[in-house]
């Protein structure tokens, strides 16, 4: 007898997709569907719009209807926490996931790869980028900014500067990761970048249709690694600033590819490539 909660048919073509409300803007499914057909497999990927009232009841039907998994975008990143039987040491530290993994005895997996496709996307963009000499500095505090600042721990960077708009949310990181972390005034986020290795702008300042980010780079070294989360436009205004005080400066799409990649290989057994034709691919 098959267990009607897990079966699925032998010959099951695997199905994953992002989970958010709303997801039309997302490009994992351009980026996903890439690679299914680069590396022709047999499966899909798609958009899933759910309201946060019925993602409970989604995510326990999506594995009977074939799924392996999904990424999980805004508004859901936290919630689905609670929703996992298992949940990663990183993804409980971020207090977020963005991967679930539908596994074949029922239980629910969740994990959260930003802080990898960070890491991943620096180390290809920038190959001799050495982390752990030198203080980092962070500008943001909310969840990508989490997720930045647990790759950056990891990869033993010795103190993490931080500076948010609302200083409470920058103190409770401090209070959670501990005393790698030093907080700075908003208003000082410009003096954090005096000697810093690697520059972060973890915030939504600078996507498309909000002003830039603007803090005074007068204290920013030119061997210093620049880089944005945000990835539209490919280079903000910070990055362009960056880049003209002569510092190497790395986009924030790669951080996107880059975190696609485990749960791709998780749901359908194929490590993907990020390059060139995977940027054009989400950028289309
Ligand atoms: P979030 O949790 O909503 O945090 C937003 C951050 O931006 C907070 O630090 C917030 O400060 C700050 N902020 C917003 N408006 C501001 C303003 N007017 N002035 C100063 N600071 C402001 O969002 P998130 O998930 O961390 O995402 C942050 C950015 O990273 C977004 O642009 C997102 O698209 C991008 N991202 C990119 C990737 C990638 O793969 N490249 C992955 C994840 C996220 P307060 O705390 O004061 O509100």
């Amino acid at each position: 007898m098959h267990d009607p909660d897990t079966f699925q048919p032998p010959d099951a073509i695997p199905l994953a997709g992002v989970i958010g409300w709303p997801v039309a803007h997302s490009r994992s499914p351009a980026l996903h569907s890439h690679w299914l057909r680069r590396y022709g497999i047999a499966g899909a990927y798609v958009p899933l719009a759910v309201l946060p009232e019925h993602l409970g009841q989604v995510l326990h039907t999506l594995p009977k209807a074939g799924f392996v998994g999904v990424n999980v975008t805004i508004p859901h990143k936290e919630a689905v926490l609670a929703l996992a039987d298992i949940v990663t040491d990183r993804a409980a530290l971020i207090g977020a996931a963005n991967t679930l993994i539908f596994r074949p005895d029922g239980r629910l997996h969740a994990d959260n790869t930003d802080g990898y496709g960070f890491m991943a996307n620096l180390r290809q963009h920038a190959p001799d980028w050495v982390p752990e000499q030198c203080p980092s500095a962070v500008i943001g505090a909310g969840g990508a900014a989490r997720a930045v600042v647990a790759a950056l721990l990891e990869a033993h960077v010795p103190e993490i500067r931080i500076a948010n708009r609302t200083r409470l949310r920058a103190d409770q990181l401090r209070a959670e990761f501990g005393a790698r972390i030093v907080v700075y005034e908003w208003a000082q986020a410009g003096n954090m970048l005096d000697g810093a290795a690697t520059v972060v702008n973890a915030t939504s300042m600078g996507m498309t249709g909000r002003p830039p980010l603007r803090i005074p780079l007068d204290a920013l070294g030119t061997d210093a690694l620049v880089t944005d989360l945000v990835y539209n436009p490919l280079e903000t205004t910070f990055l362009a600033e960056a880049r003209a005080r002569g510092c190497r400066t790395v986009d924030g799409l790669g951080m996107l590819l880059h975190q696609a990649a485990p749960g791709f290989e998780r749901w359908f057994g194929h490590r993907p490539e990020v390059d060139d034709d995977l940027r054009r691919a989400a950028l289309a």
